[in-house]
């Protein structure tokens, strides 16, 4: 597979020493396309048809209602709004047009594949495709850096690991990234970060909990102050607590 090789971003998130390299990533980039959806790119005929067509989830929704760009999300939103009432509008009519009873597979069912295009406008989103497939590539950069750069390998291994969703994807992109014996060193190593830096958040988030004992009130907190944060964003992927950049703040 061929990925452009981009290791400044991920060299940067690794030095910043946080929990996930590449949640520290995905969100400047969720960032700057949250910018980039809300300016002048959505105008573009090219990105216009594909807003048109899927939309956003939830999520990138509310993160671009809360940049108080009220007329760029107007605008926006007119467009996409324009194509999706004859979509919506046709499916319905084909559900309408059903005659009921049971059918083979639920796509026969006018009813049903109606209900399936409305989740589809409902869960499609053009960011978290973007963020997907950008992702990738940083975890195929990830493995590069860490076959070829010593310094980075080294980081890597007395870091604080990865999220277990981007290990997910180290894991998805190693056999396409390395093979043979490098396959197996990189796949040890990060199988002992995930295991050193779980108990290392288990420790903290235990003596978060016995914090809260009368006992211990006057002990000092160490690491523990913000460990239920951490390990939300160590099981999930960053999404509560600070930000991962911290010039993001
Ligand atoms: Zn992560
Ligand atoms: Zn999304």
């Amino acid at each position: 597979m061929n990925y452009h090789i981009d290791t400044i971003p991920v060299l940067d998130a690794m030095k910043q020493g946080g929990e996930c390299p590449l949640c520290a990533i995905r969100r400047k980039s969720e960032l700057q396309q949250i910018d980039r959806f809300l300016g002048a790119s959505v105008m573009e005929p090219d990105v216009r048809i594909k807003v048109n067509a899927k939309g956003f989830c939830q999520n990138h929704y509310r993160m671009m209602f809360g940049a108080k760009n009220r007329l760029g999300l107007g605008l926006m939103l007119l467009s996409h709004l324009s194509d999706m009432k004859k979509d919506v509008d046709n499916s319905l009519k084909k559900a309408e047009g059903g005659k009921g009873g049971l059918f083979r597979q639920k796509s026969d069912d006018p009813a049903s594949a109606a209900a399936a295009r409305l989740r589809e406008i409902g869960s499609g989103c053009m960011i978290c495709e973007a963020l997907d497939e950008g992702m990738k590539r940083y975890a195929y950069t990830f493995l590069h850096l860490y076959q070829n750069d010593s310094e980075f390998k080294r980081l890597f291994e007395n870091g604080k690991g990865v999220c277990l969703q981007d290990a997910a994807l180290l894991l998805e992109m190693a056999p396409q990234a390395l093979s043979g014996e490098k396959l197996r060193a990189f796949l040890a190593a990060l199988h002992k970060q995930v295991k050193d830096n779980l108990e290392r958040l288990y420790g903290d988030l235990e003596w978060f909990t016995l914090k809260f004992d009368y006992r211990n009130a006057d002990k000092p907190w160490n690491n523990s102050r913000d460990a239920v944060e951490r390990t939300i964003n160590k099981l999930e992927g960053w999404c509560v607590g600070e930000e991962p950049n911290p010039k993001d703040k």
